[in-house]
């Protein structure tokens, strides 16, 4: 029998930052995972940003987040050998003379101005708006399908990663521990993301309230640069006159994959932003695992015994799974304590 620390149910953005951390923490981990058409992770547009721009307020902690993020996917890079970590501009274009002058306000701010360029700039060429623009400082995006699939090789070169359906059913306790067919381990953590937001996981877990996305993509007859422009929408040009756009937001319909509504939507918008003709070439889907509080579920299951939880990402899995990640494996390791905010007792009545 083969015994590990942790076996980690779920490949995406959650299970992957999550195995990286624990190992580099000294932990073993095997890694089950099946690739799976609601996983919210390949649909994810990768980026963080500590500011929600609507509102002008910072993520909830934002700046531990920041700090946490900006060593983690670098080392995870120098672990891979691969590349997927991308420092990108994100620009806010200002829709009046109040937001502006909300963003001049907020940059002075020792707060915000780690994160707001205090100077107002012209919008780039093709772009219709008529407030200026601000950019922010220290955002950026993860390329995450190729985030994946370098973790993936890297456990699979350790022998640690199983592509298929961990199977709840079969978790039988073992000593202290628990025993998985031929495998044994100290604890098991579920990551299974959105899956688990549908209710579609053998593993009871509650509190979520599950966000649809969709993404297109817009071939462009100019091209945009390399920034991503946001304009209530966003705008993420590769350079190469063709930019991601996205991303709306559903209650309902999550069986339903892409849907003309929403494509409507995001032409509209480009209509409205973009001057120039542009064609729609990529359409899709995926599925927020969001909780309902907006607080993601870190911790042990309420009622099992070595089951643990790292899940409800929302929107932001990028930016929030380095910091959780090394928060839970400190509290593994060292005994630490976890965030109370995060608990999934908090979701139990
Ligand atoms: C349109 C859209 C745009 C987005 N843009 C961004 C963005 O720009 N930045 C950002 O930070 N976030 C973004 N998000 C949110 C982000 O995608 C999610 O927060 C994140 O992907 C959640 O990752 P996860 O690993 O927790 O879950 P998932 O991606 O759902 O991964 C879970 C994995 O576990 C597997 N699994 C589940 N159960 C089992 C089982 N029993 N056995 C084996 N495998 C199992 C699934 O198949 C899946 O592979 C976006 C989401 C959408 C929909």
């Amino acid at each position: 029998m083969k015994y590990v620390d942790y076996i980690i149910v779920g490949g995406g953005i959650s299970g992957s930052v999550l195995s990286y951390t624990l190992m580099k923490y000294g932990a073993s981990v095997h890694v089950f995972d099946q690739p799976n058409a609601n996983k919210s992770s390949v649909v994810a547009s990768g980026l963080w940003n500590p500011v929600v721009l609507k509102r002008m307020k910072k993520v909830w902690r934002a700046d531990e987040m920041m700090e946490t993020l900006q060593s983690v996917y670098p080392a995870m890079e120098n672990w891979t050998q691969e590349t997927f970590y991308e420092p990108l501009p994100i620009r806010r274009v200002f829709h009046n003379a109040g937001e502006q002058n909300q963003w001049t306000a907020h940059s002075d701010h020792p707060s915000f101005s780690p994160y707001l360029n205090e100077r107002i700039c012209d919008v780039p060429k093709h772009i219709l708006a008529d407030h200026g623009s601000g950019l922010m400082k220290q955002t950026g995006r993860v390329q995450v399908t190729a985030m994946l699939k370098a973790v993936r090789a890297k456990l699979e070169a350790e022998d640690c990663y199983t592509e298929g359906i961990f199977d709840w059913d079969v978790v039988a306790s073992h000593g202290d521990g628990i025993q998985y067919g031929s495998l044994g381990a100290h604890a098991i953590i579920s990551c299974e993301g959105a899956q688990s937001a549908l209710c579609e996981s053998k593993l009871e877990v509650s509190g979520f309230a599950p966000v649809k996305g969709e993404v297109i993509t817009v071939k462009l007859e100019e091209d945009l640069g390399k920034e991503c422009i946001h304009q209530g929408h966003f705008m993420i040009g590769n350079g190469r006159k063709e930019a991601l756009v996205g991303a709306t937001y559903a209650w309902e319909g999550f069986h339903e994959g892409p849907t003309l509504a929403k494509r409507e939507e995001l032409e509209a918008h480009v209509q409205k932003v973009w001057d120039g003709s542009f064609e729609t070439v990529a359409h899709i889907a995926g599925i927020r695992p969001a909780v309902k509080d907006r607080k993601p579920l870190v911790g042990s299951h309420p009622h099992l015994k070595n089951v643990w939880i790292f899940n409800g990402m929302g929107s932001r899995a990028v930016l929030m799974t380095p910091f959780l990640a090394q928060n839970l494996a400190e509290h593994f390791m060292y005994g630490s304590p976890l965030l109370t905010e995060c608990l999934p007792e908090r979701m139990v009545k």
